[in-house]
């Protein structure tokens, strides 16, 4: 799950991890309040920041610095309610609904920061980096050398001494060095406390009278873990989510939306990943990821039908199962009438193994539907792809 960077920064507060003065705002009129009350209280300048959930903001244009109230008034004028495009939004882009209004840290160094699983490793990895700022992903593909890690033991926890390590290695002055262990110390137990994914602070800043301040914050927590977080769940934003995404999260369904034109229909997350690498072999391309689950009775199978039929750049549906605890027949039933309640135009390609799967196949051939039905895995992709080939909706 992800959230907005005032959420974030929120959480980082609680923490005593050091961020700008700043207040969300949803409306014009709250933004101009918040501005104002910033600069009565001695702010030299705000800076007015677009919030949604993708990164690359900045150069997007949803990041501006204003240097007094009418600058202010413009630019959250301009950014509130404006398509925002990134390189992480895709080509749509993504609607400004609030601003984070925050008065301006006098930059002297953007540095980075972050805490993510190495699942390679087992373990968490602390990451510092003195190119901050800019695209981390492509220092890290560019230059490794230029982030500094600590593997974090699981039995005994980031210790001070690793912090000081990372602190040394960004070069931050000896009178710095105490006030960055705390701050790296305190993202640490973020990170830990809140069951987070990732923790990303970039850039991390040092200012002219040399204070530290995380002036953007990325948080994801671990959407198996949520259950024990009510107060954090509270937090999730669904108008930032892909709304086919939202709606298969109500039926448990696993979902992502990809951009193809093959519909996938899978029973576990193992066989719809090969199925996406089969479909590709085959010269097709994935319009989605869908794990049904192990269970999927027939309502289930009606609500993934529903779903990947919602997909306008959908022309083709492979269903790929294995009948173990999900049989066969159930799911033949299930695919049969989902065909016939929603009145599928597309074509229906099958690949079936398993527990009842005769009684599966009769179910099919005796619908009366004209479903297109794979000997193998590699058969049905292809006479999938084929099948999409010309098809309009
Ligand atoms: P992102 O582009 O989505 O990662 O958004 P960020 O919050 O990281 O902002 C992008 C850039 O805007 C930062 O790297 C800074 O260079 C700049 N920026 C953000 N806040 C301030 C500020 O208070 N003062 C100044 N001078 N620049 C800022
Ligand atoms: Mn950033």
């Amino acid at each position: 799950m992800k959230i907005h960077e005032y959420q974030a920064k929120d959480i980082l507060a609680k923490y005593g991890v050091a961020v700008p003065r700043g207040e969300v705002a949803n409306t014009l009129d709250e933004a101009l309040e918040v501005a104002r009350r910033l600069f009565i209280n001695g702010a030299k300048g705000v800076v007015v920041k677009a919030q949604i959930h993708a990164g690359g903001r900045g150069k997007g244009g949803g990041v501006k610095v204003a240097k007094n109230f009418a600058e202010a008034e413009d630019y959250a004028k301009s950014i509130l309610g404006m398509q925002l495009i990134t390189h992480q939004t895709g080509p749509l882009g993504q609607k400004v609904q609030r601003l984070l209004i925050e008065e301006t840290a006098q930059i002297d160094r953007e540095l980075f920061l972050g805490i993510v699983l190495d699942r390679a490793k087992a373990q968490l990895v602390f990451m510092a980096s003195q190119a901050g700022g800019m695209e981390i992903e492509e220092v890290a593909a560019k230059d490794p050398d230029a982030i500094y890690k600590e593997y974090i033991d699981p039995a005994v926890g980031f210790q001070p001494y690793q912090a000081r390590n990372l602190a040394f290695k960004l070069g931050l002055k000896p009178t710095q060095i105490n006030e960055a262990v705390k701050f790296m110390i305190g993202l640490y137990k973020v990170y830990l406390e809140t069951d987070a994914s990732l923790l990303e602070i970039n850039p991390f800043i040092t200012t002219k009278d040399d204070k530290l301040f995380a002036l953007d914050c990325k948080i994801n927590f671990d959407d198996n873990a949520m259950f024990r977080h009510k107060e954090l769940k509270e937090l999730r934003d669904v108008a930032e989510e892909d709304p086919l995404e939202v709606e298969a999260s109500k039926y448990s369904l696993n979902y992502i939306k990809l951009d193809g034109n093959i519909a996938c229909m899978v029973n576990g997350a193992g066989l719809a990943m090969a199925t996406m690498d089969i479909i590709q072999y085959a010269g097709g391309s994935p319009a989605n990821f869908l794990d049904v689950g192990g269970g999927a009775n027939q309502q289930q199978i009606e609500n993934a039908f529903q779903i990947l039929l919602s997909d306008k750049n959908v022309q083709a549906v492979f269903i790929n199962i294995f009948g173990g605890i999900l049989r066969v027949d159930t799911l033949a039933q299930g695919v049969v009438a989902a065909a016939k309640n929603l009145n599928v135009k597309v074509p229906v390609v099958l690949r079936l193994e398993g527990t009842n799967v005769e009684e599966g196949r009769k179910i099919l051939k005796d619908s009366g539907l004209k479903f297109i039905v794979g000997e193998t895995m590699q058969d049905a992709a292809q006479k999938a792809v084929e099948a999409a080939k010309g098809v309009t909706r």
